[in-house]
C-alpha cells in the first residue's frame, strides 16, 4: 500500500469526533422517568421506559436473548478465587452464593447466601473491553520502496457487560469524557463504546472499601444504561426487578415477555436502594479536596507514602478510569515487517515521564503525588469530574495496603493542624 493509502488508514486516529448517540431518560423506582445525564455527549430526550418482573430462573432467558440479539455476554463469574469479568453463555456461570471480603491489601471469596451479583465489584473493571491492555494499531511490510498497510485496529464487535455496577456505569462516563469529549477522539474506543449495551445490576451492599457515595457515584445508578436489575432476595423469593433506560434496552425487555411489577414489588425494589444508600462505606471528605491536594504539593507526608509505596502500578492497572497508554513498534525477527501496538501503561513506572533524556517525575515520590492528585483533583480541571468513582479497587489490590482515603484524610488532618498552629501564633 503506497503512503496515500497508508495516510487514509491512520486518518481515524487523527479526526475529530463527529459521532452522536441516541440519548436516553431513565426511570427509577415506580415510573419515575428522570432525564439522565447523557455520558457520551449528547443531549436528554425522554424515550418511554418499562419495569418488570425477571424471576431468578429467568436470568439464563435473558442471557440467551442477549446472545440471539447478537450480543457477546461479559458478566461476572469466579476464576481462580476471585470474581471477574469474561465471556458467559449461561446465568449457572455468575458467581451464586459467592460474596468478597475486601480490606487494603486483602481479597477473598467466601460463600455466603445465594445471590447471582452478592460480590461488590470484580477484581479488573470493565475498560478492558473498550479500551483493551494491548491493542494493535496497525501492522505494516516493507517493500522494495513503498510500506504496505497489512492490518488495522481488530474491529469491534457487539458486546454486552452484564452485572455493570454503578460506580463502574460512572467511570465508563469518565472514559467517555476522556476518549470522546474533547477535539480528539479515540477511533478504538469509539468503535468498542458504540458497540457496547450496558446491563447495570444496583447494588444492595456497600463493601468495606467502597466510596461512591463520597464520590457521587453510587451505590445507585438512575441513568446512563440499557438495562437495570436489582436483585431480590426476601421471604424465600428470588426475583430481579428488570428497568430499561434506552431504547436498546426497550427492545430487549420486549422480547422477553415479562409481566409488569405490582406496587409492592416496585417499593420493595425502592427499599434495597434506600438500604443500600444509608449503608456508611469508606469516608472521605471530598469539599475542597483539589485545593487541598494542590496547597500541599510540598507536603512531607508525600515521601512518607513513597516509603511504603512499591511504584508497581497495580492502582492504575486495576483503576476503572485511568487511561495512561504506551504506543511501541514490534518487528518481525527477520525485519521487513512491524506491528505498532498500544498498551496501558501506568505514571508509576519512571519511563513514563520520561523526555528529552530525562524523567519529569524520578522518584516515588513525585510518582505518587501525581497519581492522587490527578485522580482527586486536577482531573477535574482536566475533564470537569474528579478521575476517582470510590470503587475502591486500588486500596484491595494494593500490596502495601496503601488507602488513598487515609492519604488524603492525613493530608487534610495536617493542613487543619498546620491552620490551627498559624491561628495561635
Ligand atoms: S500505591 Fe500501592 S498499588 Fe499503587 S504503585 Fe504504590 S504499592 Fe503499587
Ligand atoms: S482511584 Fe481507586 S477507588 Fe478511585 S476509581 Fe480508581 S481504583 Fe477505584
Amino acid at each position: 500500500m503506497a503512503v496515500a493509502a497508508f495516510v487514509a488508514a491512520i486518518l481515524p486516529f487523527l479526526k475529530t469526533s463527529s459521532i452522536t448517540h441516541a440519548p436516553v431518560v431513565a426511570a427509577v423506582g415506580a415510573r419515575r422517568g428522570r432525564e439522565r445525564e447523557p455520558c457520551m455527549g449528547a443531549g436528554p430526550v425522554a424515550v418511554e421506559t418499562r419495569q418488570a418482573v425477571l424471576e431468578v430462573a429467568d436470568l439464563d432467558r435473558l442471557i440467551a436473548t442477549l446472545r440471539e440479539a447478537g450480543w457477546d455476554v461479559l458478566g461476572p463469574t469466579v476464576r481462580d478465587g476471585a470474581v471477574v469479568y469474561d465471556r458467559i453463555e449461561r446465568a449457572d456461570e455468575l458467581p451464586a452464593g459467592w460474596i468478597d471480603e475486601q480490606a487494603p491489601g486483602h481479597y477473598r471469596l467466601r460463600r455466603e447466601g445465594e445471590r447471582r451479583f452478592g460480590y461488590t465489584v470484580g477484581v479488573t473493571s470493565w475498560k478492558r473491553f473498550l479500551s483493551p491492555p494491548r491493542a494493535r494499531l496497525f501492522a505494516a511490510r516493507r517493500e522494495a520502496r513503498s510500506l504496505e498497510l497489512t492490518a488495522g485496529p481488530e474491529p469491534a464487535t457487539k458486546q454486552a457487560f452484564l452485572g455493570v455496577r454503578p460506580c463502574e456505569l460512572a467511570a465508563i462516563a469518565i472514559q467517555d469524557r476522556v476518549f470522546l469529549g474533547g477535539a480528539w477522539t479515540d477511533p478504538i474506543y469509539r468503535a468498542r463504546r458504540e458497540a457496547t449495551l450496558l446491563v447495570v445490576v444496583q447494588c444492595g451492599r456497600v463493601g468495606p472499601t467502597c466510596f461512591c457515595a463520597a464520590m457521587g457515584a453510587g451505590p445507585h445508578a438512575s441513568a446512563g444504561f440499557d438495562l437495570a436489575l436489582t436483585e431480590m432476595l426476601e421471604e424465600g423469593r428470588h426475583w430481579f426487578l428488570l428497568e430499561a433506560g434506552s431504547a436498546r434496552g426497550e427492545q430487549i425487555l420486549a422480547r422477553l415477555e415479562v409481566r409488569e411489577p405490582a406496587a409492592t414489588e416496585r417499593a420493595a425494589a425502592e427499599a434495597v436502594a434506600q438500604r443500600a444508600a444509608a449503608q456508611p462505606g469508606r469516608p472521605l471528605e471530598t469539599e475542597h479536596l483539589a485545593t487541598l491536594l494542590r496547597r500541599s504539593s510540598d507536603h512531607p507526608h508525600w515521601s512518607e507514602v513513597a516509603r511504603r509505596c512499591l511504584a508497581c502500578g497495580n492502582c492504575t492497572q486495576v483503576c476503572p478510569t485511568c487511561f495512561c497508554t504506551s504506543v511501541e513498534d514490534v518487528e518481525a525477527l527477520g525485519g521487513g515487517a512491524v506491528e505498532r501496538v498500544r498498551r496501558w501503561d501506568t505514571c508509576f513506572s519512571p519511563d513514563f515521564s520520561y523526555i528529552h533524556g530525562g524523567c519529569i517525575r524520578p522518584s516515588v515520590r513525585a510518582r505518587y503525588r501525581h497519581w492522587l492528585t490527578h485522580k482527586l483533583g486536577t482531573w477535574r480541571e482536566q475533564f470537569g469530574t474528579a478521575g476517582c468513582v470510590g470503587c475502591g479497587r486500588c486500596i484491595t489490590w494494593c500490596p502495601a495496603g496503601i488507602d488513598l482515603t487515609e492519604e488524603a484524610a492525613a493530608l487534610r488532618s495536617a493542613a487543619r493542624r498546620e491552620e490551627r498552629t498559624h491561628a495561635d501564633a
